[in-house]
């Protein structure tokens, strides 16, 4: 059995590094503005509410279209918010659009910034934060043969580094053919890339865009039997496309890990036709049950 899985979120516990890449932009803020960082958290707290109104609007936003949206997507926050002082019309939204401007070509470079030197940052100072009993899955995978490949838009190094901490060699997925080594990793897998067609699901109210061809030459090359991922428009979309489409390396089962900020939308889009999600999961450990439920069930 295959599985092709997103990494953080679901072999992460991410908020961690989602309150550094936080505290990042809130002292950039304060900075820029020449104010105390108080002042800053409040601006942001104003800013992230206003973007939390109004989730089908914002999120990670790829040539004035949405990758993510960011109510699905807690590492998009930053990015959002972005947005929300690059357009928004509200004193403080000018004020602050007015001090990062100032110094930054564009919210998205003074954003990127933020969000790749808090990551970079926080990859040095922690050698892993894998989630309780990611490890114990894994062998558990192992052990039966289950291959794990992974497919995330992180640098591959990240995956390499915490898996190899944890006693799990990883090999570079474009540099071995699947099946030459139980676990590999995809890095920049590229999930938020568009192609050129508008082709989209309707999930209980949002479009989802599902041209993207980056992530789909993972799923062709890899024809998994099962998807696991957080986000869905990242991780699941596609699969679930490719399902409905019948593509022959579509996934057997897509499967949902829920995280405690997963929408609604989201979980009511777990049920039995084609294009909807088979399973929802609380945590990766839950892996064992299903995996053993769908080897009985061939
Ligand atoms: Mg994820």
């Amino acid at each position: 059995m295959r599985i092709v899985s997103d990494f953080d979120g679901v072999w992460t516990e991410p908020e961690r590094e989602a309150r550094a890449v936080h505290g990042t932009v809130v002292r950039e803020l304060a900075r820029l503005l020449g104010g105390g960082e108080e002042e800053a958290a409040g601006l942001y707290e104003e800013f992230a509410a206003a973007v939390l109104a109004r989730p089908h609007a914002y999120g990670w936003r790829i040539d004035h279209r949405l990758a993510s949206f960011v109510d699905e997507d807690f590492f998009c926050l930053p990015a959002a918010v972005g947005q929300f002082i690059e357009n928004g019309e509200t004193a403080a939204a000018r004020r602050a659009r007015r001090a990062v401007l100032s110094r930054w070509e564009s919210l998205g470079a003074f954003m990127d910034h933020c969000f790749h030197s808090t990551c970079a940052a926080f990859r040095r100072e922690v050698d892993h934060d894998l989630t309780p009993g990611a490890a114990e899955v894994l062998a558990w995978l192992l052990e039966r043969g289950v291959a794990v490949t992974w497919a995330t838009n992180a640098p591959a190094e990240k995956i390499i580094g915490w898996l190899g901490h944890a006693g799990f060699p990883v090999a570079d997925a474009r540099a071995t053919e699947p099946g030459a080594a139980p676990l590999r990793v995809y890095g920049r897998a590229g999930k938020q890339w568009f192609g050129p067609t508008d082709r989209s699901l309707d999930v209980n109210g949002r479009t989802v865009r599902v041209d993207r061809p980056q992530y789909r030459a993972i799923l062709e090359r890899e024809s998994p039997d099962l998807v696991v991922g957080d986000v869905f428009s990242l991780d699941l979309a596609v699969p679930l496309a490719m399902r409905v489409e019948g593509h022959p390396a579509a996934p057997r089962a897509v499967v949902l890990l829920a995280r405690r900020h997963t929408p609604a939308w989201v979980l009511a889009a777990v049920g039995d036709a084609p294009d909807q999600i088979d399973h929802a999961i609380g945590h990766v450990t839950a892996l064992r049950r299903l995996v053993a439920g769908l080897a009985a069930a061939c």
